[in-house]
Parts: C-alpha cells; structure tokens; sequence
C-alpha cells in the first residue's frame, strides 16, 4: 500500500505542485492550507509523513507540527520553507516535532531523497514503539538487544527469569548472561529469526530464547524457561494447575460465557527471604505446604495453579459480589493464620493479594491473569490493603514508571538534570543562610518530573548511585564556585538516598570530592530518611559516625513521617532534626497539633539538635513555629526551590528578613 503524506501551504500553487511530484513519485497525498485543516486531515488517516509550511496564517508550522508529534508520536514532521524564525524553528527541531527543514524553492529530486530517509525513520520510530508496547504490556519474558548484541531494555518478568537485577542487566551481552554459549549457534539463531536456541543461564535453570520482532537494528527476544517450575515441586500434586493449563480453563469460562468470576494471584511475601535462607529442599517443601493448605480450603469449583516462583493463582467462580470474594480469599487464607512447621523453622507466610473481574478487568485469560499480577505487584510494592483489585490505571502507572526507568539511564548522559535550591530562613534574623539543594529533571516529552516519582524508581534500579553521586558533585563545585564569587552560604544540604548509605564508599567519594574543591566538610549538610535509618540502627550508625567525623553535618528529613522516635535520635549523631510537612499542616487550627509540635522542639533542643520546620506556606505557621523557638524554616512562604541564577540573586537580596518584619507587625 503506498505510503500518505500531508502537505500544509498556504498557497495553493506550491500544493498543487508538490502533489504532483509526490503522486507521481508513487506517494498518496492529501493537503491542507493551515494547521487546523491540517490537524483535521490527519483524523482516521494512516499518514507517514506530514510536509508543512512555517509561516502560515494562524497556527505557525512550529506549533501545528508541535501538535501532531503530540497526537501522532510515529508521524515524521518536516517544514519547507522560504523563510523561519529561527528560535521558533530550533525549538521545533529540538523537541523532535519536525524532523528535517527543507529550503524553498526546492530540487524534486532531493526532496525525494529526503522523504525516502524520512520514512525509513518512521518506520523505524513504529518499530519501536511496537517493541515498547510490547515490552509494557506482555507479560511475557522480552530482553530487547541492540545490533551489537547487547541488551538496551526488559521488563520485570525477564529479571525474574533470569534471576537477576536490573542493574545487572542493562548494556550486558548475551555471553554475560548466560553459559557456553556456541558462537555458530548464536551467529545462526541471529541470522534465522524463526530458530529458538536454549542457554543455560547463571541462576542454574534452562532458558529457551526466541525471537518476538526483530529487524536490523534490534532484536526483542522472548525467554522461557524450560523447566516448567510447577514440574519439579508439585509432581504429586495433580490438582494443582500450570499456568498454560489454568490459562485454557479461564479461555474455557470465557468461552461458556461464565458470569463474572475473580482471577486471583497469591504471592508469598517475604519470599526472598525464604530463598536465601532455606535449603533447596526446604523451600520446596513450603511450596508444597502452601499449596496442599490452598487446595484443602479452595471453594467447590475454584481451579488452584502455581504460576511462577512464589506466586500461585486462584479462579473463584462463584461469588455474587466483590465483599463475598474477599470474604472466600479470607477463608481461603485462614489456615495460614498460624505459624508453619518447616524444617526446624516455625515460618510465618503471609500473602499478598491481588485481583481482576471477569468482564469488566479483561476479556482474555490472558490478560486477566495479566491484571491480578499487576494488581498483586502494586500492593506488593505500596500495601495499601489486604486485597487490591485492578484498576486501569495501575497500567498507566506502570506504562510511566517504565518509560521513567528507560529514560532514566539517558538522562544522566543528556544532561537533563538540574540542581534548585530552596532557601531556608532563619527565624530570629530572616536571613538566608542555609538552603537544600534539590534534583530537578526535565524530560524531552514528560516535561518536568517529580523527584517524588522518579527517585525511588532509580533507588529500585539501582540509577539512584549515578544520580546521587552527580548531586554531590555538583553541590560541592557549586559551593566552591559561590565561595569564588564572594557569594556567602553556610551551608548547602544534600539529599542522600537509602542505597548510597548502604553504599561503605561514601565517606571516602565526599572526603575526596571536598579535598578536590578545596572545601570544608563543615558547608555540607547530608539529609538522611528517617526510614532508613530505622532500618538497620547498628549499621546506620557507624557510617553516620564516619561521615559525622569528617565533620559534616547530619540532618533527620521527614520526621513525623515513619517511627518519629525522639529516642533513636538521641543514639544518632544528627546535628539538625527536620520536621516533616505532615506534621506542620494543622498547626494553626489543631491545639493538639500545636501542643505537640511544641514538645518536639523543646526535646529535640533538649538533644542539641537544631529544628528546621519544612513544607511552611503560611505566614500563621511562621509567626507560631517562631514563638516555639524553631531555628529555621523552608517553605513555599518565603520561597520555593529556585534555579542557580535566581537564588545567587536571592541570596544577595535576602528578601526575607524584610518579610519576617512584616510578620512581625502584622
Ligand atoms: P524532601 O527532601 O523532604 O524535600 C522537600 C520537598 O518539599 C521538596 O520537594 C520541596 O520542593 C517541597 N516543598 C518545600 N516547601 C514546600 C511547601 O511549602 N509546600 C509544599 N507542598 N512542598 C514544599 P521535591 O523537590 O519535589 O522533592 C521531593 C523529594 O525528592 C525530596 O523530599 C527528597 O526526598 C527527594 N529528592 C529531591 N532531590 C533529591 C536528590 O538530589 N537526591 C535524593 N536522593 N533525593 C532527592
Ligand atoms: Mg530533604
Ligand atoms: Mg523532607
């Protein structure tokens, strides 16, 4: 089918011209006089390429090529034209909405050859996107590979087949992956895309690998693992299904038009602790437990399988409604209420639950046990309840935190990142002294994005080091760069996320950065999570010791939000304790609120810690954190994070100390 293109022009002569050429050139042409036109001629149409004049009346080229990269990501945008401003144009350019600028008045045959590398671009755009598609949504093992055999993207299920991290994963070759692997059998499997070809893969289990779509340039492989699991731990236990075996029953339900039944997925929590600490025969063996105490309480008609490592999946097929279907899960999972007798361990199993609706959660077997997984994984990662049941927008969740997780390992190299900082104002004076210096990223297409969403999905991803490691340099240089310029600042302080404090380098990657610059430890300060310091008091404790006697200053971020335990506090050597948002919200309406705010300060000064009170937006909130003897405040009231020009000027101005006054006054 020959390929369509969309030409906007103004004028009429030049549209009909270049249809000419493109028509006889073999092209479908359809044509419009000005980006609206334009946008409504796109509507329903296949179109490959769109072609269009940049200065036109109403929208510019800019802005409707802007608007159809939106609309249309595969469709290759290319401006011709006799004249362009020229920012308008770069910006274009820059945010990938045209593709080429071509000069009026044209050469025909060079503006064939430009759309011929055009649309071998857009194709290889939709492959692409096809891959990422499926590399969403299948819940098949794909492992995507570059020309060069190297592995560019995967998702979750192809970790777990392979038993390794995604930090182990990313920019590895096949040999890395997997053992003696023949290099004529691999040079064949790469040449004949219809050949599958079995590894033998590191975490000691077969793995047959296949091509999913292929071209050129890249390969999207499917891995499957060749030892059914279920095989090997539930050979006497018949009743309990695998997955391809479930699967045709649900297809079987769907087919008989069963009324609304439940695909349920069970995963043992704390799986991965039993995996390390159990021997081999023992985890099987509270596999088997698990899964005979399942069968024991399973309701009439229920269908039981074990479908992957720790996860089992349950089809109840008869409840009336979603409170009766929770009510038969908490049955089912009765038994497990009481301790388990596993070699001589009394194991405690508790399992997370998540569920999908036949109709209204999908229409194949596939993709319902698709949806109980995703449903299972999210409470898995957030518990919220007991039970979840699927909901759209945990795909759309995960469609973002995977095209965060992608974009993620470019984006250090892109040099989307910036640093902001937030002025912290002291309250007995208004200055500025001290602020936090936090990571902005701004993504070519998702535009800015919360350091909220991304940070813990590089702390999963293991990114967090490079991220965090950037953020101390940069804050160092910076600090050096204002102590150049006679710009004067305390005290900068760093986020650290929980990853780099596991991470024993530390003391000696900032020792190293502060000889570099020149700088004393004493102008850093380093923000700790209260969760993490929780987490492992001892080990915590000793690394805070050596980064404390360096002679940096420590701080408490977030408290009020986890434990708040005054008394851990006092067995850390933090020097500043910051007082989450949460805490601070009621603080003008709440006495209770107040009372304990109050406390907290007092104790915490009683500690010798000094009190930052963070997320402040109201002038009420300062006047009353002021009379408890809070030392510092940062907030949206007297400024949100600024960019290095706008707070170097901040800090010249300190605006602050005028607008304390006038707290003051009022
Ligand atoms: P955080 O360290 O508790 O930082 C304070 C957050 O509160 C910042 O959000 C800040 O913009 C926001 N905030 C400040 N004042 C107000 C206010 O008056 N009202 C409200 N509603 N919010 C206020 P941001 O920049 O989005 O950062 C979110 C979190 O991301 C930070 O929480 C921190 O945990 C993490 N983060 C940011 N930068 C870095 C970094 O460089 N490294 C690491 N590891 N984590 C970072
Ligand atoms: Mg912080
Ligand atoms: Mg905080």
């Amino acid at each position: 089918m020959s390929k369509t293109i969309l030409l906007v022009d103004d004028e009429v002569g030049i549209l009909r011209a270049l249809t000419r050429v493109l028509q006889r050139a073999g092209y479908r042409v359809l044509t419009a006089e000005n980006g609206a036109q334009g946008l409504q001629a796109l509507v329903g149409q296949q179109v490959a390429l769109v072609i269009s004049d940049f200065r036109m009346p109403g929208m510019k080229g800019s802005e409707f090529l802007q608007q159809v990269k939106a609309i249309y990501p595969n469709t290759i945008g290319m401006i011709l034209s006799a004249y362009a401003d020229r920012d308008a144009l770069l910006e274009c350019m820059n945010s990938g909405a045209a593709w080429r600028f071509l000069e009026k008045p044209w050469n025909d045959d060079q503006l064939l050859q430009e759309i011929d590398l055009a649309l071998a671009e857009r194709d290889r755009r939709y492959a692409e996107s096809q891959r990422t598609n499926l590399l969403m949504s299948s819940d098949e093992a794909l492992l995507e590979l570059s020309a060069n055999g190297q592995v560019l993207r995967f998702n979750s299920a192809a970790t777990h087949v392979l038993g390794l991290q995604p930090s182990e994963l990313r920019g590895k070759v096949l040999a890395d992956l997997f053992d003696d692997i023949n290099p004529i059998e691999l040079a064949t499997f790469f040449h004949k895309k219809d050949h599958d070809m079995v590894l033998h893969c590191h975490r000691d289990n077969y793995v047959s690998i296949s091509h999913r779509i292929s071209d050129l340039y890249h390969y999207l492989l499917r891995l499957t693992p060749v030892q059914e699991l279920r095989n090997q731990v539930f050979d006497g236990l018949a009743s309990v299904l695998d997955l391809p075996t479930l699967r045709s029953r649900i297809e079987n339900m769907l087919l008989s038009q069963q009324p609304q039944f439940a695909v349920v997925e069970l995963s043992v929590m704390d799986y991965q602790r039993f995996s390390d600490t159990l021997l081999e025969a023992l985890l099987d063996e509270l596999l088997v437990r698990c899964a005979e105490m399942l069968q024991q309480n399973l309701p009439f008609k229920a269908l039981l399988a074990y479908i992957s490592a720790d996860r089992f999946a349950v089809v109840f097929p008869d409840h009336k409604s979603e409170t009766e279907l929770q009510q038969q899960i908490n049955q089912l999972l009765s038994p497990f209420n009481t301790q388990m007798q596993i070699g001589v361990d009394r194991l405690q199993i508790n399992f997370c639950v998540g569920y999908a609706l036949s109709p209204d959660d999908g229409d194949t077997a596939k993709q319902l046990l698709h949806h109980a997984g995703v449903a299972c994984r999210q409470n898995e990662a957030n518990p919220k309840a007991f039970y979840l049941r699927f909901d759209r927008e945990m795909v759309e969740l995960k469609r973002q935190h995977f095209e965060i997780s992608n974009s993620l390992v470019s984006a250090m190299e892109e040099q989307q990142f910036q640093l902001y900082f937030q002025p912290k104002i002291d309250l007995k004076t208004g200055r500025c002294d001290e602020a936090e210096a936090l990571i902005r990223w701004h993504h070519p297409t998702m535009g800015w994005v919360s350091p909220a969403l991304f940070i813990p999905i590089a702390e999963r991803d293991g990114q967090i080091m490079a991220i965090g490691q950037w953020v101390l340099e940069k804050c160092i240089q910076q600090l050096a760069t204002w102590r150049q310029q006679g710009v004067a600042l305390k005290r900068l302080a760093i986020n650290l996320s929980g990853r780099q404090l596991q991470d024993a380098r530390l003391p000696q990657i900032l020792s190293g950065l502060l000889a570099h610059y020149q700088l004393a430890a004493s102008t850093i300060e380093l923000e700790i999570t209260e969760t993490f310091l929780m987490a492992d008091i001892q080990s915590s404790a000793e690394l805070l010791a050596s980064l404390k006697a360096q002679g940096c200053h420590l701080a408490m971020d977030d408290f009020g939000t986890g434990y708040s335990s005054l008394a851990y506090l006092a067995k850390l050597p933090v020097d500043v304790l910051k007082l989450d948002r949460s805490l601070l919200l009621d603080l003008e309406d709440s006495p209770q609120c107040a009372s304990m705010v109050r406390h907290m300060i007092r104790m915490a000064h009683e500690l010798g810690l000094q009190v930052v009170a963070e997320g402040i937006e109201s002038e009420g909130q300062v006047r009353l954190l002021r009379e408890m003897s809070c030392d510092l405040v940062q907030g949206f009231v007297f400024s949100t994070a600024l960019d290095l020009a706008s707070f170097t000027l901040y800090l010249q101005q300190q605006p602050a100390v005028a607008q304390l006054e006038q707290f003051a006054d009022a």
